[in-house]
């Protein structure tokens, strides 16, 4: 069995795809082609926001964020202490320091209750992640920060195509990035992200940081980077997007079937009712979780852990110096493990790998 199956998704599209490429190829158009222009247009009329600009990756539309944001040494941003690094590490990157607080016991996001205590004067914004697909609790993050003053950006690497109270995912804050790293719910065949804002000043300060602060060929107004994202993998996007509401809703399909079949055997993933989730991962909370992950490997199932160890814990984040006083963090890197998720998984697939559960847990 495979994690997440590309190779059944590619099957599936392959003449879209092959087409795309071929397109591409044969207009060498490999820096800022059409495409590019194209995909950002969906983008936008997906997500229901004003501006959607591509990028080189889910890492790069964070920092390319902070840069036209102005974030710079001696600034601060509240970030969860559950999540993949990059969130973080970015703003490390721009010299400013990570801030982190505590997740919520349920989904898993950052909780609102516990970022107040986290601001400071030097506070400038905050990024809540929508981990593994679920929009984060933004309403409630929106009001702390407007009264305090601070920008909020949805870090959607994971939950692009997810929808909160009947608004889309990266349409629910200042501005929010994703990826289309391979293996997230909506990927290309390399890296690449995006930008959504509703602020026009702000997305043509990204277009020109993205690419070197130019306004026309050599003419640069500002200092900025190579961020741009490689037309091959717009080409690529724009024929997976057409693909990609069934993709969600197979998605659904598959956490469904896994969660009744797992309900009172392992904790499974809550998604609030306001909510919907576009399962970037399935990802159980079990107390032995090193033996299950053995167990479902001899089975030819392989698992994954999302994520071992909370950021304030890494070495990398090790001269922050802000301890481990981080309960929920702490326990759900030692509890949680990813399933097989992916929108072609069969029925009979999803319950082998839960009677193979079933049969680990009661023996
Ligand atoms: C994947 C991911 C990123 C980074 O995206 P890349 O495209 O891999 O650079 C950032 N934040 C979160 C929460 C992610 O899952």
């Amino acid at each position: 069995m495979i994690f997440c199956d590309l190779h059944r998704q590619y099957r599936e599209y392959k003449h879209e795809i092959d087409a795309a490429i071929a397109s591409v190829i044969a207009e060498t158009a490999f820096i800022n082609g059409p495409d590019i222009q194209a995909l950002e247009g969906e983008l936008a009329a997906y997500a229901n926001v004003p501006h959607a600009l591509t990028c080189s990756s889910g890492s790069d539309a964070i920092s390319l964020a902070l840069m036209a944001l102005d974030i710079k040494s001696g600034d601060e941003v509240i970030c969860p202490a559950f999540t993949f690094i990059a969130t973080a590490s970015m703003v490390s990157i721009v010299g400013a320091r990570p801030v982190f607080a505590d997740v919520d016991p349920v989904t898993f996001n950052l909780d609102p209750e516990k970022i107040e205590a986290k601001i400071t004067p030097r506070t400038k914004g905050i990024i809540p992640v929508s981990l593994y697909g679920q929009p984060a609790d933004m309403d409630a993050i929106n009001a702390i920060a407007a009264r305090h003053g601070l920008w909020v950006m949805e870090d959607a690497a994971q939950s692009f195509g997810a929808s909160y109270k009947g608004k889309r995912s990266c349409a629910l804050s200042r501005i929010a990035t994703s990826s289309f790293f391979p293996a997230k719910p909506l990927g290309c065949y390399g890296d690449g992200g995006a930008l959504f804002t509703d602020d026009p000043v702000l997305a043509e300060k990204i277009r020109m940081i993205r690419n070197h602060g130019q306004v026309k060929r050599y003419y640069h107004k500002m200092v900025g980077v190579n961020g741009r994202m490689d037309t091959l993998q717009a080409a690529i996007l724009r024929v997976k997007l057409r693909h990609f509401d069934r993709e969600i809703d197979e998605r659904n399909r598959v956490a469904e079937t896994y969660s009744q079949a797992l309900k009172g055997v392992v904790d499974i993933p809550t998604v609030l009712a306001h909510n919907r989730s576009v399962w970037a991962q399935y990802t159980i909370r079990t107390q032995d979780r090193d033996a299950l992950r053995e167990a479902l490997a001899a089975k030819d199932i392989p698992t994954a852990v999302h994520y071992p160890m909370p950021l304030p814990s890494q070495e990398a984040f090790a001269d922050l110096g802000q301890g481990t006083d981080f309960p929920v963090s702490n326990r759900l890197s030692e509890t949680v493990v990813s399933l097989p998720m992916h929108p072609f998984l069969s029925s009979e697939e999803i319950h082998y790998v839960a009677d193979t559960i079933k049969e680990t847990i009661h023996g």
